[in-house]
């Protein structure tokens, strides 16, 4: 029984894949190195290739290790995660494979529809109802929910789930109402800021004229290019991107989903961003004519983040309508919302929408890599285990009563002492040395920290190349 000044510590399981594959963790795999740490201080959490450490400070962070979390306790019963997401940063390819290494909730698996999966892994939190700004992965692949019409959720404030759906962790809490972690609207200049620059070198590298209508049809500079390669119209770019635009519905006809394979310069490669603005302007400018339900249907807008595959950025944006039909997402041909990526599962994830609440479920249907929802607060720890994910590390957490923990020592105390007396019986010598062994460790001493390392006898086998 836990009461009121009872003192909690931080129970943390750690699974890390030994392969390192843009930062997926493969839920089917054993090939994990594991580790479980209880906790009762802040302290801060390092990888070093498969290995999971603890830090007391930041500087001992070495350069060959990875900061995943750090952990606060500043209160008896309040254990914070912390990695701080960047807010409105302008998405790069480097910034946006920055995420990887964020704290990412692990979206519940359908526990119905999948269960030929080989997954060995319980995932027991909570639904995940879908907030404005979300960043979603799946696999590899990230897209930002950019745009929420459900006309009837006032203002469309995000909503919350509906009360039964609630449970002790506070789930709707982790993104409600957070600003994007990425300006989708490029902040642009158009010819008539540079006023240093010549004449001759303020032309439109697509049809070489000089021409800026900065309202219809502005010269503007989108990517890196310098010099007279820095320019191109509006409606050059747009015409250019319209002949690699591979546009397609689905069966339904709920789901368009555009796809380009290179949306980028052709010559520095710099990703197009989709929607960018100038000044004095207020309408934003779209480089892919979207088809849009009309304004009193309820739809959502995906945009993927950047993904630069062999030097060309993969864009895509699904317009979804919603309607009392669960929709699927997938590598499948038959997927409501068709993603061709190899680290998307065939039938991957669904989503659920409830038009009485305007709730939007989205759930993972035992992926390979997982649904994920990137966290952008600080996440305080319960004691309902969380299941989250940081990179190829899969990490459980929840709060421990410290009556609950003496009994756990306790127990492995007792189950210590037996093995030795086993041993003894064996081997005489070795008992007073293991004794000792015991009496150091710093959870008997001080209650700090019990790090102890599960090395599955599967875990040994590394994956052939
Ligand atoms: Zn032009
Ligand atoms: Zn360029």
């Amino acid at each position: 029984m836990n009461g009121p000044n009872e003192k909690f510590v931080l129970s943390l399981c750690t699974k890390t894949w030994i392969r390192d594959s843009h930062g997926l963790f493969d839920y089917e795999s054993n090939q994990t190195k594991n580790l479980n740490a209880v906790l009762a201080e802040s302290i801060y959490i390092a990888r070093k290739k498969h290995e999971i450490k603890t830090l007391n400070h930041m500087n001992d962070l070495r350069e060959d290790e990875e900061l995943l979390f750090n952990v606060k306790h500043e209160n008896k019963d309040e254990y914070v995660l912390e990695n701080k997401v960047p807010i409105r940063i302008q998405p790069t390819e480097k910034n946006i494979n920055d995420l990887s290494n964020k704290i990412w909730y692990v979206l519940k698996n359908d526990p119905i529809k999948s269960n030929n999966s080989t997954q060995t892994i319980v995932n027991t939190n909570d639904d995940y109802f879908l907030c404005k700004n979300d960043v979603i992965k799946l696999g590899r692949v990230k897209y930002s929910l950019n745009e929420i019409n459900i006309p009837s959720r006032q203002n469309n404030i995000d909503r919350s789930p509906p009360l039964s759906d609630l449970s002790k962790y506070d789930i709707d809490d982790l993104n409600k109402n957070t600003e994007p972690v990425f300006d989708f609207i490029f902040q642009a200049k158009d010819s008539s800021e540079y006023k240093d620059i010549p004449d001759d070198e303020r032309i439109c590298k697509i049809c070489y004229s000089e021409d800026n209508e900065k309202e219809v049809n502005p010269l503007v500079h989108l990517c890196n290019c310098n010099g007279g390669l820095r320019f191109s119209h509006f409606e050059c770019i747009k015409k250019w991107m319209e002949t690699k635009l591979q546009q397609k519905e689905n069966d339904k006809k709920t789901v368009k989903s555009y796809n380009i394979k290179s949306f980028n310069c052709e010559i520095c490669k710099t990703p197009y961003p989709f929607k960018f603005k100038l000044n004095g302007i207020e309408k934003p400018f779209e480089l892919i004519d979207l088809q849009k339900p009309s304004p009193d249907t309820d739809y959502i807008i995906l945009e993927s983040l950047n993904q630069m595959k062999e030097n060309c950025n993969i864009k895509s944006i699904h317009v979804i309508q919603l309607n009392d039909e669960e929709l699927t997402i997938g590598r499948g041909h038959e997927s409501d919302v068709r993603i061709n990526d190899i680290s998307v599962s065939r039938n991957h994830a669904k989503l659920k929408y409830n038009k009485e609440d305007g709730t939007i479920l989205l759930r993972d249907l035992k992926s390979k890599f997982g649904t994920l929802i990137l966290i952008k607060k600080p996440l305080l720890i319960k004691e309902k285990k969380i299941h989250l994910q940081i990179g190829r590390t899969y990490i459980e957490g929840w709060l421990m009563g410290m009556a609950e923990f003496e009994k756990l020592r306790k127990e492995k105390k007792n189950k210590h002492i037996n093995k030795q007396q086993q041993q003894h019986q064996t081997q005489p010598h070795q008992h007073q040395v293991q004794e000792q062994d015991y009496m150091n460790n710093p959870m008997v001493n001080n209650n700090a920290m019990d790090i102890e390392e599960k090395n599955d006898a599967q875990n040994t086998h590394y994956p052939s190349k």
